[in-house]
């Protein structure tokens, strides 16, 4: 196998107090890291590479089978460099050899939108064409992270990896907003794929883009991410609008002798949607009727008539939706399920009341 390579000196005041913290931390992250005769190596998978502390720098040669995993290694070491050098040093980074001059991620897609289709009064479906889709088409990895550039820019500004393996944001006026979409449909080698949105009161940039949308405009994407369908005898799944995307492309894969139930929390009889799925699987809307997304517990209710797990065969329990009732569904499978590893993912997809970067930034200073 040919690897590619790429080398670069970090100057830094105190290298081997930043090349221990970076080490540890790399194998809280599943990295490999032995250290023979004054070079520290790092594995990552495929990619290897080699650290040695000298007077004033930390230097570094990466080889990695593919400029993807080239460069997030080149990532993983210059941004661990910066988080632990300490508050003001003085560090620069300059990468020599493959993928030195600035580049757009390798993950990273621009997307033209092609078509609109209106599926329900609210969930709009947007067909994309985009190149070298082949990653994004993976049922083990469902959603994607969409770069959506501000109303009225003329050109959209994407971020970059610079000279220094760093990601470059765009300046704030032009930086795109990012956020979790699910890829509803792809087709790799026709390069196109679709997502549906919901349009919501409250439009954040997300639901703005759903709405004004037109041929022709761009967004990027990023990822894919999250874990996917699991094998089961018998499946549970709970979705609102938001988890009705990944749940129609599970259901739609789930092989034909599968069993289980679906409910899933919509506003109203208007938003329900045509899904494809195992006769032995059975689908309950569960209507709002006038309520606000994300003030009911439609699901939780749902959930606790249930008489699961009770039954023959494994259990796989995939729940998608509000903040709070994403707590209460955790809470009762933590409570009712074996615990077993990938027996349930239960994911919060939105909060009621706070957009995604008030989230993220709520669940940062939390940590
Ligand atoms: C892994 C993952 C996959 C997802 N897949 C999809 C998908 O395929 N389709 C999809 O539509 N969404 C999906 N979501 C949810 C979506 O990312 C959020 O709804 C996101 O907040 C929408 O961004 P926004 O810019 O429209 O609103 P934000 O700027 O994030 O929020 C603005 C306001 O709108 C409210 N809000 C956000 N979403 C909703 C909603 N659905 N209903 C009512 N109010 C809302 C917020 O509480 C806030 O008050 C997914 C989320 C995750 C984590």
């Amino acid at each position: 196998m040919t690897m590619l390579r790429a080398a670069a000196r970090i100057t830094l005041p105190d290298p081997v107090a930043v090349l221990r913290p970076l080490c540890e931390h790399l194998v809280e992250h599943e990295a490999e890291v032995s250290e023979a005769d004054g070079v520290t190596t790092i594995l990552f998978g495929d990619s290897r590479a080699e650290l040695r502390t000298e007077p004033g720098s930390l230097s570094v040669v990466i080889e990695a089978p593919d400029l993807a995993r080239l460069q997030g290694s080149k990532f993983a070491i210059a941004s661990h460099a910066v988080e632990f050098a300490p508050e003001g040093a003085a560090l620069t980074i300059r990468w020599s050899g493959d993928g030195a001059e600035p580049m757009l991620p390798p993950d990273f897609r621009v997307l033209t939108v092609t078509g609109v289709e209106q599926l329900t009064p609210r969930m709009r479906r947007i067909r994309f064409r985009g190149g070298e889709l082949a990653r994004y088409d993976s049922l083990e990895a469902l959603h994607v992270r969409l770069f959506i550039p501000p109303a009225g820019l003329a050109e959209p500004v994407w971020p970059m990896i610079g000279a220094d393996g760093l990601l470059q944001s765009p300046p704030a006026e032009q930086r795109p907003a990012i956020r979790k979409y699910t890829v509803r449909e792809i087709d790799a080698a026709a390069g196109t794929l679709a997502i549906d949105f919901v349009l919501h009161d409250d439009a954040g940039p997300g639901s703005a883009f759903a709405a004004r949308v037109q041929a022709g405009d761009r967004i990027g994407m990023a990822g894919p991410g999250g874990r996917g369908l699991k094998h089961a005898e018998r499946y549970l799944f709970l979705a609102d609008e938001t988890g009705l995307p990944a749940l129609a492309r599970m259901l739609e894969n789930l092989p034909m002798s599968a069993t289980g139930l679906a409910l899933v929390e919509i506003a109203d009889a208007a938003e329900r949607q045509p899904l494809a799925m195992p006769d032995g699987v059975s689908l309950r809307w569960l209507h709002r009727d006038g309520a606000a997304p994300g003030s009911t517990s439609l699901l939780t209710d749902a959930l606790a008539t249930l008489d699961w797990p009770a039954g023959e065969g494994s259990l796989y329990l995939w729940a998608a939706c509000e903040h709070a009732a994403f707590r209460e569904i955790r809470a009762a499978a933590r409570q009712y399920l074996r615990p077993e590893i990938d027996a349930h993912l239960v994911v919060s997809y939105w909060r009621a009341g706070v957009s995604e970067e008030q989230h993220a930034a709520e669940k940062r200073k939390a940590a």
